[in-house]
């Protein structure tokens, strides 16, 4: 994996560092904008995908999607017996197509 520095940009490519490229940008991070954390959908992004009716691995055979961005989550479908199935909040993939309105 390519680690980039955070002050600057550059790829790191000293082993030991990990955010920053050197002790210039180092010194430099602390009057740098902290960066924002990206905020996680609640809902999966399969609401609003074309291929969720069956038109996906996912859909299909609740086989998870190459290379999406998912968070594992468990689904109460049965309030009474508490029944829980496992499922994913989908933020990000590769396969999502937008539905048209
Ligand atoms: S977002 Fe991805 S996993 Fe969800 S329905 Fe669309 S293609 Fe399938
Ligand atoms: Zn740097």
């Amino acid at each position: 994996m390519i680690r980039l520095c955070v002050v600057c940009g550059k790829e790191i490519t000293a082993k030991f560092r990990k955010s920053y490229c050197s002790d210039i940008c180092r010194f430099k991070a602390p009057f740098m904008p902290k960066k924002k954390r990206k905020r996680k959908r609640k809902e999966t992004l399969c609401w609003s995908c074309d291929n969720a009716c069956t038109g996906c691995s996912w859909s299909k055979a609740l086989v998870p999607v190459k290379g999406w961005d998912a968070t594992p989550i468990r689904i109460k479908y049965n309030s009474d017996v508490r029944e829980y199935t496992d499922s994913y909040i989908v933020h990000d993939c590769p396969q999502f197509i937008p539905t048209k309105r």
